[in-house]
């Protein structure tokens, strides 16, 4: 018996067919249809299955899902998917249990499978992308919540009437500690905006120009704020980091930690994620195994 984890992006869907032991035995990849994406998606699964007896599909995407009825509510990069009932779509094809989730809780869940959590059972998984995703793990089980947006933890307040976030209100921990963030951190220096820098360039750089120094900083003040507000809240075993901004961590990780260490009166342990590329598809396998 295997299971189907998927990972729908705006450009490409992955699929990925896991045996009982959780291993990745088969992949497949489709571009990203512009319409129609479930029947397609269908295709792609019966193709890559050829037949042999699955026992449940998990999908995981990007953006506003509504867990509880497997649908994706809003997500810029695939509006033709707003609101189609994946799950139920992909229920009446394979007849088997379908669960979606997004994203940063699959990726956190296959942290825990996989990953950087494996030997712990509560932990909270945080990916620093072009926003902050969250999913936070409780005795080896994904918070939900009552509505199921458990662990959008880039919508914590940081700062009162602070910078507009992509959701709309303003303050998110998002707006000031995602890669985005970063990015406008750097345009609003002109020392670093007449260097043409990216974030990539103030990492590097960290340790060696006073500029980059300072908006380094001041973004892991920032993140680390929201991280010691997690702690002092759900106080896990230990808190994941992954997402593109970790790929420059050798630049800072040990800084990050020594701020948190110096301001948090209990102690937090610190973990780069393990898994990169197919973290979501692989977490999307085990939302099977959690269920609803
Ligand atoms: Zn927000």
């Amino acid at each position: 018996m295997y299971t189907i984890g998927i990972d729908i992006g705006g450009t490409k869907i992955k699929f990925g067919m896991f045996n009982g032991e959780a291993r990745l035995v088969k992949e497949n990849q489709i571009k990203t249809p512009k319409e129609a994406i479930v029947e397609n998606m269908i295709d792609a699964i019966k193709e890559m299955v050829q037949g042999q007896e699955i026992h449940g599909i998990g999908v995981a995407s990007a953006g506003i899902v509504d867990f509880h009825n497997g649908v994706i509510k809003s997500c810029p990069n695939l509006q033709a998917l707003a609101n189609v009932p994946i799950q139920a779509m992909l229920e009446d094809a394979f007849h088997v249990s379908v669960v979606v989730g997004n994203d940063a809780n699959c990726a956190a869940l296959a942290e825990g499978t996989a990953g950087a959590a494996r030997a712990v059972s509560s932990y909270i998984c945080i990916t620093l992308g072009t926003g902050i995703g969250g999913g936070i793990v409780h005795n080896n089980e994904l918070v939900h919540g009552n509505s199921g947006h458990g662990g959008e933890v880039g919508h914590m307040t940081l700062v009162p009437n602070g910078i507009v976030c992509g959701c709309g209100r303003k303050g998110c921990w998002e707006a000031y500690a995602s890669g985005k963030a970063l990015e406008r951190m750097i345009s609003d220096d002109p020392e670093l905006t007449s260097k043409n820098y990216q974030p990539k360039d103030v990492f590097e750089n960290y340790m060696i120009d006073a500029s980059s120094k300072r908006v380094v900083d001041h973004y892991l003040e920032y993140l680390s704020i929201g991280l010691i507000n997690l702690q002092y809240l759900f106080d896990p075993e230990i808190i994941v980091i992954g997402g593109g901004v970790i790929d420059s961590g050798k630049y800072w990780w040990s800084e990050l930690e020594e701020k948190m260490a110096a301001t948090a009166s209990i102690p937090i342990v610190l973990q780069q994620a393990h898994l990169k590329n197919n973290a979501s598809m692989i977490g999307a396998s085990s939302l099977v195994k959690q269920g609803k």
